[in-house]
């Protein structure tokens, strides 16, 4: 059979699509395509990236937290143009990698972003589930600042965003409004029977690219055998699967 592309049902009616993710490669691996379609369709995409990925070094001894830092940041501004998302769209939150932790400061950072650009659907990572299940066979680890992020942006969603009694200096000192957000689409669920697939295929070649910029987090090999390949869903197309959730 073949797979129903959801784009236009999920996407034809929103305008500003937000993204929120943990880390400053996340974006591309999970809707690189995506983003590259609403893109081309017009749409406005912003970009909150929590923290600052300085952690992934990996065993690399010729760098320090602080300096990969910065490396991590620039590859996501590049990345994002890469994509369509313009540098005054893409935005880092700088919390060291690691270290999110779903608090009221934190909050207060999204529910700014929810009521500035009061986007019509946001797309973050799954909440849900401590142990990610790609299939029968690969499960891995729902990593800490993926879980934590997903729960901060569900609750900055609502009631934070909504109700006045909260950040009431975002009216009084910045002239910002209430928003109410009412869907959202979730990473990391391919095993749910609500995912939704989104065809990417005339936008591989920009994921790809994309995805490269992030030299110093993600190999060449890993992005084509895992990142580019997950998305062969059927032969000749490629999509991205997102559970999404009206609310
Ligand atoms: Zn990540």
């Amino acid at each position: 059979m073949s797979i129903k592309d959801s784009f236009n049902e999920v996407f034809g009616d929103k305008s500003r699509v937000l993204i929120v993710t943990a880390h400053p490669d996340d974006n591309e691996i999970i809707c690189g395509g995506i983003v590259a379609r609403l893109i081309a369709e017009g749409k406005q995409v912003r970009l909150i990236v929590t923290t600052n990925g300085g952690k992934g070094f990996q065993d690399r001894d010729d760098i320090v937290e602080a300096e990969f830092a910065k490396l991590r940041v620039k590859e996501q501004i590049l990345a994002g143009l890469a994509l369509g998302i313009p540098e005054s769209e893409n935005f880092n939150l700088g919390i060291p990698d690691g270290e999110v932790e779903n608090t009221m400061p934190n909050i207060e950072k999204i529910v700014f972003h929810i009521r500035q650009f009061r986007p019509d659907i946001i797309i973050t990572h799954n909440p849900f589930d401590p142990i990610n299940t790609f299939n029968e066979e690969t499960r891995w680890v729902n990593h800490r600042d993926h879980r934590n992020t997903a729960s901060i942006v569900l609750d900055a969603t609502y009631p934070y965003s909504r109700d006045r009694g909260f950040f009431p200096e975002h009216f009084s000192k910045i002239g910002l409004k209430p928003h109410i957000v009412r869907e959202l689409l979730f990473s990391d669920s391919y095993s749910y029977p609500d995912v939704k697939y989104f065809e990417i295929t005339k936008y591989m070649d920009i994921k790809e690219k994309a995805l490269l910029v992030h030299e110093n987090a993600l190999s060449p090999e890993d992005i084509k055998e895992e990142f580019l390949e997950e998305t062969n869903l059927e032969p000749g197309r490629n999509f991205e699967r997102l559970k999404h959730v009206k609310i």
